[in-house]
């Protein structure tokens, strides 16, 4: 089996290379190709850890196995970040374990590419001003993947814990963008593209926020009771997301599937729109991209960075 560790996956992907391996099997997904598997996600009674598996089987790309792993709030006392996780690939020819690659990163990435990849679909054309809700540890790979995409002059941002914000304002510096605090009432005026990504558990941006045509990432909301987006704006959106079920029952629509101001057939899988089979934004005036998180999604990008580690000789041949 290869082994490629957490620390050589910064010098192996790139935000290029997590999209392509992301829109890809968005896209395998909805031809049928690509299936996730139940997410089992457990607290272990010990250490306040959530512990979990993520994962599935792409018959287009042969990416077939899982990411395990998952959150330990105390995790500072070893000097480790809360979020921990490692993605194992298994040959589907023979069920033989084929690669363990670290996670953590890989995870950033992958979650970025998923807006990225709604963004790039979905957003209004000449899009030029992002909203960034979330100043955490994610909020920085969004806001790259997405400057990345081109075409934005700005970036304004809001987060709940104003201290925060300066790793908003560092990284649009980084990448040559001016950067604004400022209201949600002001971000949801003046954004074409809002990224949330926040840890949330009641809604931040309002429906009255929200004025024009916009495109909305909703990245934050992975779990059952999270919430980012006031229901009344996700009930006059057209919805799309990365995995239907979910978005309805730990996704960001979840609540306005159970307030029943939308079912399930309302909400469309953005391999759709990827492959050509529904038109997307239209004339749709707020479009909102539920992104949970797939396992499907941490397999493309182990699969893709196993490839690279190969290639540059960096993966580590153990016996098993
Ligand atoms: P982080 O801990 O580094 O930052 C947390 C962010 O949420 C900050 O902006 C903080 O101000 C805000 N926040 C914290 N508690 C809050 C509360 N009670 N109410 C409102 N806001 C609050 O976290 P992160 O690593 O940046 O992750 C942000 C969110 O993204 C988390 O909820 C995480 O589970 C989620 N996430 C989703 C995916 C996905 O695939 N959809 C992947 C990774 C992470």
């Amino acid at each position: 089996m290869w082994v490629v560790p957490e620390t050589e996956i910064a010098g192996l992907m790139t935000p290029e290379a997590a999209f392509d391996a992301v829109e890809a099997v968005f896209a395998s997904m909805a031809k049928g190709d690509a299936r996730n598997f139940p997410v089992v996600r457990e607290a272990i009674g010990y250490e306040d850890a959530l512990y979990g598996f993520k994962g599935g089987f792409d018959k287009a790309a042969l990416n077939l196995g899982l990411k395990a792993g998952g959150y330990w709030p105390n995790n500072q006392k070893h000097g480790l970040i809360n979020h921990q996780s490692t993605v194992f690939l298994f040959d589907p020819d023979t069920g033989r374990l084929a690669a363990a690659v670290g996670g953590n990163l890989l995870t950033a990435l992958r979650t970025a590419a998923a807006s990225a990849v709604s963004i790039r679909h979905l957003a209004p054309r000449g899009a030029k001003v992002l909203g960034m809700i979330g100043a955490g540890h994610q909020s920085a790979f969004q806001m790259r993947a997405a400057a990345r995409l081109g075409g934005f002059e700005k970036v304004i941002g809001w987060n709940p814990h104003p201290e925060m914000l300066t790793r908003l304002a560092e990284t649009a510096a980084d990448l040559d963008l001016p950067f604004e605090a400022v209201e949600l009432d002001r971000l949801g005026a003046d954004a074409d593209v809002i990224i949330s990504i926040t840890s949330a558990f009641s809604p931040l941006l309002m429906d009255g926020h929200v004025t024009g045509r916009t495109h909305i990432a909703a990245m934050g909301t992975d779990t059952r009771g999270k919430q980012e987006l006031d229901p009344a704006l996700v009930g006059r959106a057209r919805l799309f997301t990365d995995e239907v079920a979910q978005s309805v029952s730990i996704g960001e629509f979840q609540h306005a599937a159970a307030q029943k101001a939308i079912s399930e057939s309302d909400v469309i899988a953005i391999g759709r729109v990827i492959i050509g089979d529904h038109e997307g934004r239209g004339d749709a005036e707020v479009t909102i991209f539920d992104g949970t998180g797939v396992g499907l999604q941490d397999l493309a990008v182990a699969g893709s960075v196993v490839q690279r580690a190969i290639e540059a000789g960096i993966a580590i041949d153990v016996p098993i």
